[in-house]
């Protein structure tokens, strides 16, 4: 088999044909608009290449530089797919590159023309390869290897087509497309079809580890909170919970609201929602760094510190009582005070389990509650453990 323009045009069609389907099926189940743009780019060149083939035999429908084009188009496509997968907002110059583009369809395609045209058109093609190149670049967040690798393969193609430009310019190395001859189109053509699997590959590359990372994130999450749940916390606890000793001791903090379910009875299911999540930003402000937040289920929440000591759990447990008391009180009129009740538990050696320890808490949450509610019970167990501390 040679590599002369129509068997490379003919795998070109195939290759982005089949790109073009099977971005279109991952769109299908992921529903990213830059899948979609993707695709389209793909489509667009598998309809000029078949376009390049049937002038090749003399079929010439529309103007040759309507064919090449359209390689334009499809890459202006995959950059507006890079900007929404990157979340950039293009400026409107981007857009002016169609209006270029179309305004050129209007010159004839005589051999005069073809220098010009192969120079403005590949120019465009640079410029709109090397600026997704460049939006891929790291923001400060790490890049997905699908990422990296569509920033490298577009930078590489962006290259060559400056090269392209480049040759174009030198008088005697030109590609002629209109007669399908010149030094260049052979690896011009060779080039085109290794970009087309790679750029695929590296598309559909980035996209499927946002979505691992977005199911990821999905299990690991409270969906109404945001915070973590139970899963996710137990995951994590224990690597906090192993740095636990004598000069470091950790705390547990299991937060319930008191008198919940009368807002949810008076106010409905919404507004009863609506405090949870106050709850839960509330809960996410006053934590330190390197704790752990998470809720547990129904109105309970739980806070797992490092480093911690009897004042700092008396002290962020007291802080997030006031603030919660304050503002349950100024949005919902109960015949019952919607409060917070505390059961924290402080240790020194690292705990057997995380559910022995959430089960301390538990015992000493019960022991607020029953003590009538609105304060917190803690339990040290340190080894130079001091008596019991309760609040209010
Ligand atoms: P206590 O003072 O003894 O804690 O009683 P409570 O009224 O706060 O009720 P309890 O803690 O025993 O039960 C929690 C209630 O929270 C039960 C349920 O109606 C409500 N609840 C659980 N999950 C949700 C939720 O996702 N949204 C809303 N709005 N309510 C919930
Ligand atoms: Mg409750």
């Amino acid at each position: 088999m040679t590599l002369d323009p129509p068997t490379m045009l003919t795998l070109s069609v195939a290759l982005a044909a089949a790109a073009a389907l099977y971005l279109a099926v991952e769109w299908r189940s992921v529903r990213e608009a830059s899948l979609l743009f993707w695709s389209g780019g793909f489509a667009i060149i598998a309809v000029g290449c078949v376009l390049a083939l049937m002038r090749g035999s003399g079929l010439v429908l529309v103007g040759v530089w309507f064919a090449n084009g359209l390689l334009v188009v499809a890459h202006w496509l995959f950059l507006l797919g890079v900007a929404r997968f990157t979340e950039t907002r293009l400026s409107r110059g981007w857009y002016l590159i169609v209006v270029v583009w179309l305004a050129m369809l209007t010159l004839p395609s005589d051999q005069a023309w073809s220098k010009v045209m192969l120079m403005v058109q590949s120019s465009m093609i640079v410029l709109v390869t090397l600026r997704a190149s460049f939006l891929l670049r790291p923001h400060g967040k790490s890049l997905s290897v699908g990422a990296v690798q569509l920033r490298y393969v577009l930078l590489g193609h962006g290259l060559f087509y400056l090269f392209k430009v480049g040759t174009a310019a030198i008088s005697g190395t030109a590609i002629d497309l209109v007669s399908f001859r010149g030094e260049i189109i052979q690896i011009s053509l060779v080039e085109g079809a290794i970009a087309i699997m790679l750029i695929a590959l590296s598309m559909t590359g980035t996209e499927r580890y946002r979505r691992e990372q977005q199911i990821a994130r999905l299990a690991n999450r409270d969906p109404l909170t945001a915070l973590y749940n139970r899963r996710a916390l137990e995951v994590r606890a224990p690597r906090l919970l192993n740095q636990v000793a004598r000069h470091r001791p950790g705390a547990l903090l299991l937060i319930d609201i008191d008198n919940f379910k009368p807002v949810n009875d008076l106010y409905g299911h919404t507004a009863g929602d609506r405090l949870l999540i106050t709850l839960s930003e509330m809960v996410r402000a006053v934590l330190p760094e390197g704790s752990l937040a998470a809720r547990l289920g129904g109105d309970e929440f739980v806070i797992l510190l490092a480093n911690a000591s009897s004042e700092r759990v008396e002290a962020l447990g007291t802080a997030l009582r006031e603030q919660f008391r304050h503002v349950a009180a100024q949005t919902f009129d109960t015949p019952t005070p919607v409060t917070l009740s505390i059961g924290a538990t402080l240790f020194d050696r690292p705990p057997t389990s995380l559910a022995a320890l959430i089960e301390q808490g538990d015992h000493a949450l019960y022991a607020s509650k029953r003590g009538g509610r609105d304060s917190i019970r803690l339990v040290d167990r340190t080894t130079t453990a001091a008596a019991p501390v309760t609040g209010p």
